[in-house]
């Protein structure tokens, strides 16, 4: 017996998830909208002091605890330094290459919660006033600034907006969805993965289903700065899935359309026995599933790890293709991922 997932509400709620910012830092309106939509599907939750969600799934047994666990916290900046033209300097949130956000739109949200746009670009970006070879060179935190959409042409005229040192900067997901069902957005590292672990959940209410185990749903919001789960994984569970992007490219094994299980990251390898026994129900439930080598990844797994819990990690997730920058995957990715977690929640 399969469990059956609403794909549609999955990609409607991821949809929904990616047109929330939250950068690293600054994730409660994120937190909130998974928070309730948990809380519609009839789960209790609850929030760490970290900020990290918690819901809560009774299982047939509570001998011993599982989570899962994905991350709604992304790539994003933060205002470091006010220009004297009155342009923005940043600081990065994550690890990722300015390249792969010039030219982005963003958005500015101040101290006092007033929301400004702007556009990430290079200072010297226009090449009628500067030539292609300078518009070629360094592209770097010196480089890289915020051009408000506001009349501001020095420091004091930007401040006078309410702007400050210390504000965070979200950039445009430019979330769409194709009519061949690919799911175009930046952030889909990780809010894929928390849409995906919604749709566990309500697929297993709706069917009336219970976990062999009684299962926490975390969901971290500082993955991406490598401390998420660190803690607020109950002491209890004895074996936690993280669900997470799966890393495409070359020489890659994973694809947008199977589930990626990860063998190995750059923290080491994950569980043998448990990604044996992942691999196994995607054997015997006709689950398309890819096994692979992240070369350059860490995840709430490793985190939980290096804080000392005592337990087995597993990874899964859905292959994400040009991954921190504007990235891509398949419906047939986000199901496949989807009906892992549920059959190795319901039944192994
Ligand atoms: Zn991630």
């Amino acid at each position: 017996m399969a469990v059956q997932i609403d794909v549609d509400y999955l990609v409607d709620l991821l949809v929904r998830l990616l047109r929330t910012p939250s950068p690293t830092g600054n994730t409660g309106a994120a937190i909130a909208l998974v928070e309730s939509a948990f809380g519609q599907i009839g789960l209790h939750t609850q929030r760490t002091n970290k900020g990290a969600l918690l819901a809560t799934l009774a299982g047939r047994s509570s001998e011993r605890p599982r989570a899962l666990s994905g991350h709604v916290d992304t790539l994003g900046a933060m205002v470091k330094e006010i220009k004297a033209d009155g342009r923005l300097r940043l600081t990065q949130l994550g690890g990722y290459v300015w390249q792969t956000v010039e030219g982005e739109y963003c958005q500015v949200e101040t101290a006092d919660g007033r929301t400004y746009t702007g556009t990430v670009l290079a200072h010297k970006t226009a090449v009628h006033a500067y030539g292609r070879k300078e518009v070629e060179g360094a592209h770097t935190d010196k480089e890289i600034e915020v051009r408000l959409d506001e009349r501001t042409t020095s420091a004091d005229d930007t401040r006078a907006l309410g702007i400050g040192v210390g504000d965070f900067v979200s950039f445009d997901p430019r979330t769409t969805v194709t009519g061949s069902a690919y799911v175009k957005s930046r952030h889909l590292d990780d809010k894929a993965g928390v849409a995906i672990m919604v749709a566990v959940a309500k697929a297993l209410v709706d069917a009336g289903l219970q976990p062999a185990q009684t299962t926490y749903f975390y969901v971290s919001p500082y993955e991406e700065v490598g401390h998420g789960a660190a803690s607020g994984i109950p002491a209890a569970v004895k074996e936690l899935l993280v669900v997470d992007m799966g890393v495409l490219g070359d020489g890659q094994n994973s694809d947008e359309y199977t589930v990626s299980i990860c063998a190995k990251d750059s923290s080491g390898p994950y569980d043998l026995a448990f990604r044996r026994k992942l691999v196994d129900l995607c054997q015997e439930n006709d689950i398309p599933y890819k096994v692979d080598v992240y070369p350059y990844y860490g995840s709430d797994g490793s985190a939980a790890l290096r804080a000392g819990a005592d337990l087995v990690v597993g990874l899964i997730g859905p292959g994400v293709d040009a991954s921190h920058a504007y990235e891509r995957t398949h419906r047939d990715s986000l199901l496949h991922t989807a009906r892992l977690a549920a059959t190795y929640l319901v039944f192994a």
